[in-house]
This record gives structure tokens, C-alpha cells and sequence, in this order.
């Protein structure tokens, strides 16, 4: 399949949110179900749509080239909004707030939203979980600010530790060493644990497994192994590219014994392995291969304002429309997300391959964050 152009999707239903917004829905009953009984506790939130790699699994360079249209910045949620709305989630039941994008970091003034961020509460009086995802580019620069505005953790991308293999990954010759060298940096700001996210395709960086186990092992760094996704329409996605996890975890168990450790949350992506000789831990997110729908809690907010259920949603719900319309209070806030919630039956994951899945468009991951 050959490389489709970019098409940002911005499908909505304000019916929907319109309905649950008025008073006559009432408080929205906690805990949130949906309709597959999943409970709503991780929103993850898209600041920008812009990056400064052009990974091909995500935004490949020849979709993305200097014709590309970017978000004006009008169009953006406000730092103030997008606080606003976390609040509203963490009334809801959100307990994990990720911040992604395209590069987060590309943001201007993140740390104040970072901060904003870091003083909200859950209702019972908890601090809610506040962690980014990174293409670790600008790390070296940012990561002690990063952490002095109030984030605890981060999670870092990186596709391998031979510069030939990670250059033509990021597609913008972007070195090894300025994102390992930021790595240490977030360490050094006391940030963690850390985790590196390694998007592994057949053929292209499989080669990079053992080397970047051999790597992290004892560094205190939780390596990760995702398996390359059809997310979005431009990456000419085909299943021959996919490396499922168990051949991954075959090719390190063959070089360090591995045991298996239990989940550590409702809803964890990863099942987690650790070295049998005390190097620590790794994990695998099986996307493709072992789908996890069944106990998918996560919302994303997209860089506009809209909220998608599935990272392969053909539509977003447009919060941004309600809190630049009409004077809305929180409460009404919290019904509208809470009517979406309650609707949800998105598990793509378990249907790929089949016609329904097929036929339906879907929303690009740089700009509904990963
Ligand atoms: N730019 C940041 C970064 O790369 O970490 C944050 C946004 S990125 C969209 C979030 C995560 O999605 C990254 O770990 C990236 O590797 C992953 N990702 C992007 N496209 C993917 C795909 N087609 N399959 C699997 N993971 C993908
Ligand atoms: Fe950028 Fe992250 Fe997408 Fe790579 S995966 S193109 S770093 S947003
Ligand atoms: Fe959740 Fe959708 Fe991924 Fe399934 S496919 S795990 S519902 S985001």
C-alpha cells in the first residue's frame, strides 16, 4: 500500500454532547461506565500537532512536507481550557493525565501548563498522575524545568541506538545521542521512573531489540516494546511489518531469562517482564497481536478540543465548541463528557481485520496524541 495523503478528520456530534449537557440529564452517576462497563481514568492530551521528526510509522515526510497545514495557533486549547477541562475529567474519574502530541515539548510555555496541571486534585484529595511522552529531543534543555513546574515522570521514544537505523526512522537525521544524553538528563532532574517506548518493525529496526535491552538493563529505564500500529491513514501500514511481542520476548529470553510480573493498574498497556537476574524490567504492548480493549479506559483530547475514545475513533466530540460558545458551567462540562463516556463501544483493536473496522475512517496520531 503506498502512502495516502494527510486527513485530519474533524467529525463531530454535538447532538450528543447538546443532549447530556442539559440539566435535565442530571449529575452524571460515578463511578463512569461505558457500555462494555470500562471505567473512564486516563485522559491523554495532544498540545500541539507539530514535530520535529517526521517518523514514518506516524508522520511520514512526504505527507508531511512543507505544504502540510498545521493548526493555527487560535485553533489550539488554551492552557487555561485545557486545565479546565483535565479538572472536569479528574471529577470524573480521571486519575492519569498524559501529556503528547506530535512533540509536547515543541509547545511554548509547557511548563506553566505542566504546572497548572500538577495543582489539580482528584475529589477524594489525590494528586492525579501527570506524566508526558517525548520524542526526547529537547530534554537536555528542558528537563530540570520540566520537573521544577511539577512533573513526576516521563515516557521517552526512541526506535533503536544505531545512529544509521534511528536516523532513517525519525527521517530528519536526528542523532542517538542527543535524546540518550536527554535521558540523563530527565534522570539527573530526578524525574521517574522513566520509561522509553521503542516502536519495533520488521525489517526495519527489529535489529535494535537486543542492543537497546542490552542497553537499559540495569539503568533503571523500563524499556518498551510497542508493535507498529495502523493508526491514522498516511503510514501505509501492512501486518508483514508488524514483529508481534512474543517473538520480541522470545529474542531477549533467549539471552536474559525473563519472569512475568503482574499488571501494575487496571487498564496497564504493557504486560511487564522482569530480568530473572535483577536488570530490571521491561514490557510489551501488544497492540496488534493480543488486543486490550477490554479494560481500555483512556479518553483523548485532541489538540483542537475534541475528544476522541479510540485511538482509531473516526470521530471526536468538540469540546472546545462548548467552552467558546455559550457560558457553560462545570457541571454541564461533566454531563457532556460523561454522555460520551456512557456511549462508548470502541474496541477497533479487537475487530481489525474485519469489514466493519476496514470501512471506517481514522483520525491521524499526531494530532490525537499517542
Ligand atoms: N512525539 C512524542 C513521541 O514520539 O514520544 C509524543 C507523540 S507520539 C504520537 C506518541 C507515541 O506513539 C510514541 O511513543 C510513538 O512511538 C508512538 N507511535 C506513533 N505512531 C505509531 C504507530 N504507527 N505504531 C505504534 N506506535 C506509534
Ligand atoms: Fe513526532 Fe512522535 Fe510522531 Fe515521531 S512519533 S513523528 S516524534 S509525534
Ligand atoms: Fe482502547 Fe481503542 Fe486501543 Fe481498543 S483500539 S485499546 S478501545 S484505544
Amino acid at each position: 500500500m503506498g502512502l495516502m495523503p494527510a486527513r485530519i478528520i474533524p467529525l463531530h456530534d454535538d447532538r450528543s454532547l447538546a443532549v447530556a449537557m442539559s440539566p435535565a440529564a442530571g449529575p452524571p452517576s460515578l463511578p463512569l461506565a461505558d457500555t462494555l462497563a470500562r471505567p473512564l481514568r486516563d485522559l491523554r492530551i495532544s498540545v500541539t500537532d507539530r514535530c520535529n521528526f517526521r517518523c514514518g510509522y506516524c508522520m511520514p515526510k512526504q505527507v508531511f512536507d512543507k505544504h502540510h497545514e498545521f493548526l493555527p495557533h487560535a485553533d489550539l486549547l488554551s492552557f487555561e481550557e485545557i486545565t479546565r477541562l483535565a479538572g472536569v475529567f479528574t471529577g470524573l474519574g480521571v486519575e492519569k493525565l498524559r501529556i503528547t502530541g506530535g512533540e509536547p515539548t515543541l509547545r511554548r510555555g509547557l511548563e506553566t501548563l505542566i504546572a497548572m496541571l500538577a495543582r489539580l486534585r482528584t475529589p477524594d484529595g489525590r494528586v492525579p498522575d501527570l506524566t508526558l511522552t517525548t520524542n526526547g529531543s529537547t530534554l537536555v534543555k528542558k528537563a530540570a524545568g520540566l520537573r521544577a513546574a511539577g512533573l513526576k515522570r516521563l515516557t521517552v521514544s526512541l526506535d533503536g541506538l544505531d545512529d544509521a537505523v534511528f536516523q532513517r526512522m525519525n527521517d530528519v537525521g536526528f542523532p542517538v545521542a542527543t535524546v540518550l544524553d536527554g535521558i540523563a538528563a530527565a534522570q539527573a532532574a530526578g524525574l521517574g521512573p522513566i520509561k522509553v517506548n521503542m516502536v519495533v518493525q520488521r525489517g526495519v529496526n527489529d535489529d535494535q531489540i537486543l542492543p537497546m535491552a542490552r542497553h537499559f538493563r540495569h539503568s533503571g529505564v523500563v524499556l518498551r516494546f510497542i508493535e507498529y500500529m495502523d493508526v491514522g491513514t498516511t503510514n501505509g501500514w501492512r501486518m508483514d511489518q508488524v514483529l508481534p511481542s512474543a517473538e520480541v520476548l522470545r529474542r531477549i529470553a533467549a539471552e536474559w531469562p525473563l519472569q512475568p510480573l503482574s499488571h501494575s493498574a487496571p487498564g496497564e498497556t504493557a504486560q511487564r517482564w522482569a530480568y530473572a537476574d535483577g536488570g530490571g524490567e521491561i514490557g510489551l504492548i501488544s497492540s496488534v497481536t493480543q488486543a486490550f480493549c477490554g479494560d481500555c479506559n483512556r479518553a483523548r483530547l485532541s489538540t483542537e478540543g475534541r475528544l476522541y475514545t479510540c485511538l482509531f475513533a473516526h470521530r471526536g466530540h468538540d469540546l472546545r465548541a462548548l467552552l467558546r460558545g455559550e457560558p457553560v458551567d462545570d457541571a454541564q462540562l461533566a454531563r457532556a463528557i460523561a454522555g460520551v463516556w456512557t456511549g462508548r463501544s470502541d474496541r477497533y483493536s479487537q475487530l481489525r481485520g474485519t469489514a466493519q473496522a476496514a470501512a471506517e475512517p481514522r483520525v491521524e496520531m499526531h494530532y490525537i496524541g499517542g
